[in-house]
């Protein structure tokens, strides 16, 4: 069998409707993993692009929406994706924004894992999670204090569950994406002096699409990385080779 296949497993991905998380969905679903699109709205464009998916409505707001969500037909690989961001001064940063930011990018990444590990273990089976940190999980950042502790946190978290759960059958790593052209960076973008700094420091010469991170996803979910626990790949360019 191909180890970079999916062939037979079933996928969720939050954030599945648009960007990052919509670009996993379909490499998922190429891949050839049934694939479950999670999100707070319709992921009815990615469903209609896949051969073999289905949405499900999860808004993380509530970090803990996912205690349910893995009772039902057996999932074998999950995708943290979902995440906000919140821009502001540090000297004016409301706690309104570090609440709302580390509660869908931070706690619901946690608990959306436990709820995860729970039913894999409960039926005796193996799994993979994929969640999606940052450049902001190593670099500090300027005006986005919630989004770098909470993808600081993701590194943290996808540490101690691949030290918890490796031996268990559960590989548990993610991705560092660089700046990736979604509705996430769109300020950035729009800012012609900040876009044009951050061009001129990525190697690569371009910003990412969606998709450069989509095909990493499917790599660390497959049986190809069987032995890899605790990593996190970063998909970006080069950045952090500068
Ligand atoms: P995006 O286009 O803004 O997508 C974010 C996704 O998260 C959307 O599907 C969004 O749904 C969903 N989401 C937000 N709040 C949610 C909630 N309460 N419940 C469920 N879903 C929720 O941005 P993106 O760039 O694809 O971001 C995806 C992930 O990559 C995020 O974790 C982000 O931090 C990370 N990332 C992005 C970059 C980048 O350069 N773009 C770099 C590093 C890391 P709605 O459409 O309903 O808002």
């Amino acid at each position: 069998m191909n180890p970079f296949s999916l062939e037979g497993r079933t996928a969720l991905v939050t954030g599945a409707n648009t960007g990052i998380g919509q670009a996993v969905a379909l490499s998922m679903g190429r891949a050839g993993a049934r694939v479950i699109c999670a999100g707070r709205r319709s992921c009815a464009d990615t469903v209609r692009q896949l051969d073999d998916g289905r949405e499900i409505t999860l808004d993380l707001s509530d970090p803990m929406a996912a205690r349910d969500v893995f009772s039902g037909e057996p999932v074998d690989i999950l995708v943290n994706n979902a995440g906000i961001i919140r821009r502001g001064d540090a000297v004016d940063f409301s706690e309104a924004d570090w609440d709302d930011v580390i509660d869908v990018n931070q706690k619901a990444v946690f608990f959306t894992c436990q709820a995860f590990a729970r039913a894999v273990f409960a039926r005796g089976g193996t799994g993979g999670i994929v969640n999606i940190a940052s450049l902001l999980s190593f670099q500090g950042g300027i005006r986005i204090a919630s989004y770098t502790a909470a993808k600081h946190a993701v590194a943290g978290i996808t540490r101690i569950l691949a030290n918890e759960w490796a031996a268990k059958g559960i590989n548990v790593n993610a991705i560092a994406p660089g700046y990736i052209a979604t509705s996430n960076t769109e300020a950035l973008r729009n800012d012609p002096a900040r876009a044009r700094a951050i061009l001129d420091r990525i190697p690569a010469g371009r910003w990412g699409e969606a998709g450069d991170i989509a095909e990493a996803a499917v790599f660390l979910a497959s049986p190809a990385a069987r032995y890899i626990h605790g990593a996190i790949l970063n998909v970006d360019g080069g950045w952090l080779a500068r």
